[in-house]
């Protein structure tokens, strides 16, 4: 089947507003993307005829926001093919969901002198937390570094793994060069230690097909905000064998059994973990958007994005003085990259006058702009709706920029 971009891009009412008098081209996409009619719609009717607080009132408005919350987590459990929807914790984002496995799980089972295996093509998100770990516990933190091109090799994870080693956390795709490592391998190895893998799916779960138990990994972790879903939800998928155990780690409403003046019992997971009032319409919402994203994939999305992301690559390469980071690995659809004599703030605030987003910075990934030499970089990631034209007028934003600078 012939994905049809421009029918998709119908669905998404923002990619007609016009920015400094021309019609958005939105590069953004791996920091937020878009939602679709179908999930704003939804948002609202959600909203307006449903809408009450979750798991507590036995009245018609709140029996209602319960099924919707709870059908939204069997949605997510589908997409990831968990086993249960027990396995699946909303939470406010990816960064939430990582410093849930940090704070619960290996704040319980690491102590001083325990090793933590990541790698330098992490976000801030999948290192901060094990930092905190590491003031908090003494844990020590192992870097596995990859090439200039994001390749690593899987004999650098088996010789950094000793006996030490506690736990491994892994992207399942670079929000920088979205190069994606073999975790397949990486988990099939530490298992074969006994050690935990988390996989942050943050950039992954957007253009890959995720299957939890194919993958066998014990933690997964994805934000809303990326999946065309609303931003202040996200998931945690773990293995219940390890749900089963954990402690919770923030305290309230929803997540108790009882409480009592000398001591407090725990509700089962997944309300163990979801203190407090969660974010109902953001749960609702980004089963919304699973399900469009679903729709999508039938209808070739991902064929799609690899021939807008060949393009991409072919047409940025045209530009004078451009170093594209990552280049070995190509095919992805997140491209960053510097043009020579500019600076990457300069060229995202150009080309914004020509209506195309792009980011420019460090992208949370201090450690691997280390790595590679550099201060910051500008960054085009596209998704379902990017078509030809989009490339094109970065690919022309680009060449102004330049000639402002001639
Ligand atoms: N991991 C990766 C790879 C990311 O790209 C991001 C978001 N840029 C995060 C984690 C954190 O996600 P959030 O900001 O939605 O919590």
């Amino acid at each position: 089947m012939i994905f049809d971009v421009e029918k998709t891009r119908k669905d998404f009412p923002i990619l007609s507003r016009e920015i400094q008098g021309n019609t958005l081209t939105y590069l953004d996409n791996a920091a937020s993307s878009q939602k679709p009619m179908e999930v704003l719609e939804g948002i609202k009717q959600f909203e307006s005829n449903d809408y009450s607080n979750v798991h507590r009132g036995l009245h018609t408005l709140s029996v209602l926001s319960t099924s919707a919350y709870e059908e939204s987590r069997k949605i997510v459990q589908k997409f990831l093919n968990a086993k249960s929807s027990e396995e699946i914790i909303f939470t406010s984002g990816g960064t939430d969901s990582v410093n849930l496995v940090a704070s619960s799980y290996a704040d319980e089972n690491l102590s001083q002198g325990d090793e933590i295996i990541i790698t330098t093509m992490e976000h801030h998100a999948n290192i901060v937390p094990w930092h905190f770990l590491r003031e908090r516990k003494g844990v020590q933190i192992k870097w596995i570094d990859c090439d200039r091109n994001g390749n690593f090799d899987i004999n650098q994870f088996e010789k950094a793994i000793s006996s030490k080693t506690k736990f491994i956390a892994v992207t399942q795709m670079s929000n920088v060069f979205g190069v994606s490592p073999n975790i397949k391998s990486i988990i099939d190895l530490s298992h074969s230690q006994g050690i935990p893998v988390l996989i942050d799916g943050c950039q992954g779960v957007v253009h890959e097909k995720v299957d939890v138990q194919d993958l066998d990994c014990d933690f997964y972790v994805f934000s809303g905000h990326k999946l065309y879903g609303p931003n202040g939800i996200g998931i945690l998928y773990a293995k219940s064998k390890y749900l089963e155990k954990m402690r919770p780690w923030r305290g309230g409403g929803d997540m108790i059994k009882h409480v009592q003046k000398e001591n407090v019992t725990y509700s089962e997971s997944p309300n163990k973990f979801e203190a407090g009032t969660p974010n109902i319409t953001g749960a609702v919402g980004l089963g919304m958007a699973i399900n469009y994203f679903d729709k999508k994939i039938k209808e070739g999305l991902f064929e799609h994005e690899l021939k807008v992301s060949n393009y991409l690559y072919s047409q940025i390469k045209t530009v004078e003085g451009i170093a594209v980071y990552g280049e070995e690995n190509i095919n992805s659809p997140i491209l960053s990259f510097n043009v020579e004599g500019q600076h990457p703030h300069d060229i995202s605030t150009i080309i914004d006058n020509y209506g195309v987003a792009l980011r420019a910075g460090r992208h949370c990934c201090g450690r691997l702009m280390d790595l590679l030499g550099i201060n910051a970089c500008a960054r085009a990631s596209i998704a379902m709706y990017t078509n030809k034209k989009d490339i094109d007028n970065l690919i022309e934003g680009l060449d102004r920029s330049i000639s402002l600078f001639k």
